[in-house]
C-alpha cells in the first residue's frame, strides 16, 4: 500500500513538471492567464506619486486661499491705510450669553452668520465656542482686519495716576448693568430697578411698623383687644 502511494506521489510530481514546462512557452508565446496576475510597478509607481504630488497641491491652495482672504480683509494690505494703529480699548461690551441654551434648526444652506456659536462679522467666520471667539476676537487677524497692530500705547506715570484715581472714584459710584440685551432702553431698566427699590423700602417701613407695635404690646403687656376695651387705642399702631 505505502509503496503504491509513493509511486503515485512521484507520477504527480511528474505531472507538476510537464505542466510548469507548458507554462513556460505560454510565456513565450503572449499572454499569461494561468498563474497570479503580475504588475506594472513602474506604472504604479508613477501613479502613486502623482496622486500624491496632486493632494499637495491641492492642500497649499487651500491655504493660499485662506491667506488671500486675510489680506483682503486688511486694510494696509488694500491700500486703505498707511500706517496701522495701535491697540485700543474695546468701547462696547461683548454678549456672549444671548443664545445661551436656545435651540436652532440648522441646514447645509443656513447663512454662517445664524449657524451655532459666535458669528465674527469683521472676519465672516464662525467659532464655536466661547473661548475662541475670545481668543479670536483678541487675535492678531482680527485686529488686523480692524486696523490695529498688537502693540499698544506706552503709558505715562500720568496717565496710570489718572486711572488709579478714576477706578476709586468708580467703586464709590453704583453699580450699573454693563450690558443691556437687544430691545431694552437702559431707562426703562433703571426705572423698572427705582420702583422695585420703592417697592422694597416700603415693604422693610411696613415691617418696622409691625415690629414696632409688637413690641408696643410687649411693653404694656396689652393686647390690642385689650386696650380698645380699656379705652385707649392711640399707641401710633397705625391700626
Ligand atoms: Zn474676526
Amino acid at each position: 500500500m505505502a509503496g503504491d502511494e509513493r509511486a503515485l506521489v512521484k507520477k504527480e510530481g511528474g505531472n507538476r513538471r510537464e505542466r510548469r514546462e507548458k507554462e513556460k512557452k505560454g510565456k513565450a508565446s503572449g499572454v499569461d492567464n494561468t498563474f497570479r496576475r503580475t504588475w506594472d510597478k513602474d506604472e504604479y509607481t508613477e501613479k502613486a506619486e502623482a496622486r500624491d504630488k496632486a493632494e499637495q497641491d491641492e492642500e497649499e491652495s487651500a491655504l493660499d486661499a485662506k491667506r488671500r482672504k486675510r489680506l483682503e480683509r486688511d486694510p494696509l494690505h488694500q491700500g486703505i491705510i498707511v500706517e496701522r494703529a495701535q491697540l485700543k480699548q474695546r468701547d462696547f461690551s461683548l454678549d456672549l450669553t444671548s443664545r445661551l441654551g436656545k435651540s436652532q434648526v440648522i441646514t447645509n444652506t443656513t447663512p454662517l452668520n445664524q449657524q451655532a456659536g459666535y458669528y465674527c462679522s469683521v472676519c465672516d467666520c464662525i467659532l464655536r465656542d466661547s473661548a475662541s471667539y475670545l481668543d479670536h476676537i483678541n487675535g492678531k487677524y482680527h485686529n488686523r482686519a480692524l486696523g490695529m497692530t498688537m502693540r499698544v500705547e506706552r503709558s505715562t506715570a500720568e496717565q496710570v495716576r489718572d486711572r488709579l484715581s478714576q477706578h476709586k472714584e468708580k467703586k464709590y459710584e453704583s453699580e450699573q448693568i454693563d450690558f443691556v440685551p437687544d430691545g431694552f432702553d437702559r431707562r426703562v431698566l433703571e426705572q423698572q430697578e427705582e420702583e422695585e427699590r420703592l417697592r422694597e423700602h416700603r415693604r422693610e417701613r411696613k415691617r418696622e411698623k409691625r415690629k414696632g407695635a409688637q413690641e408696643e404690646e410687649e411693653e404694656y403687656g396689652a393686647d390690642p383687644d385689650m386696650a380698645m376695651a380699656m379705652g385707649f387705642t392711640g399707641f401710633g399702631g397705625g391700626r
